[in-house]
């Protein structure tokens, strides 16, 4: 069942977006080379719980951290630890935050200093679909306008589009219904209405589309061990189109 939210609860929403806009700008500001992922980590749960906040993601289907930072070929998932990023590497920050019951969830992939012409290029066209795909979050088209155009955005790039791992409805539980696959056709999907708040999260490979999980029963890879970007918002769907809830205003 999709569970809308009311005026009020999308006002909590936003509170909850916005930590989560916080806490990955302040990752953004140390992500340098030679920073270790635990503290990206420590930095994002220090600005979250400044906030009152509390990091969505501990303790999430047994998750060790507050954020998932996945480096280069590892698509979603990555556990911080004790690897150093280095320059030329792509750095994808998931992060979540819950507060007054509800939460937020956004992504987004840092470039370590100068990457490669193409791993660039890979960034900006994902960021790039996840606008695309927030700009169809209008009441009155079918969900899966936003799926068709992320995935036309993407392919069109020359880039592939992860299928195993989709976005989500959020609100008191990080995940809610109903999937938001980067994938699929406009005219399909159920039919998106004022009060739905989804979060929708590009996964996209500069290679080959299929991907496994790593060793440590976490971390996803891209099996062809090519780059892959990862961008997401929390978005509200209101009488006034979508409205963004993890972006600094
Ligand atoms: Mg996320
Ligand atoms: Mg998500």
């Amino acid at each position: 069942m999709i569970l809308l939210k009311s005026e009020r609860e999308v006002r909590y929403m936003r509170e909850a977006g916005m930590v989560v806009a916080l806490a990955l700008e302040a990752v953004g500001k140390v992500v340098e080379p030679g920073i270790t992922t635990q503290e990206l980590d420590r930095v994002a749960e220090k600005t979250i719980r400044e906030q009152g906040a509390k990091p969505a993601f501990k303790g999430l289907y047994g998750f060790p951290a507050s954020i998932c930072v996945s480096i280069n070929c590892e698509v979603v998932h990555g556990i911080p630890g004790s690897r150093k990023l280095a320059e030329g590497d792509i750095v994808s920050v998931d992060c979540g935050a819950t507060l007054g019951g509800f939460n937020g969830d956004s992504a987004v992939t840092f470039t370590v200093g100068t990457v490669a012409d193409e791993t660039q290029k890979l960034v900006d066209e994902t960021q790039n679909a996840l606008y695309k795909g927030i700009a169809e979050a209008v009441a009155g088209n079918k969900l899966g306008a936003i799926s068709e155009a992320i995935q036309k955005h993407a392919e069109q790039a020359g880039f592939s589009i992860v299928r195993e791992y989709v976005g989500h409805g959020i609100g008191r539980s990080v995940h809610e219904e109903p999937e938001v696959p980067n994938y699929g056709f406009a005219k399909r999907g159920p039919l998106l209405t004022e009060g739905m708040v989804l979060a929708i999260e590009p996964m996209v490979n500069l290679g080959l589309r299929s991907v496994k999980v790593a060793q440590d029963g976490w971390t996803v890879v891209t099996r062809d061990g090519k780059p892959s970007a990862h961008f997401e918002h929390t978005v509200a769907i209101t009488s006034n189109g979508p409205e963004i809830l993890t972006r600094l205003a």
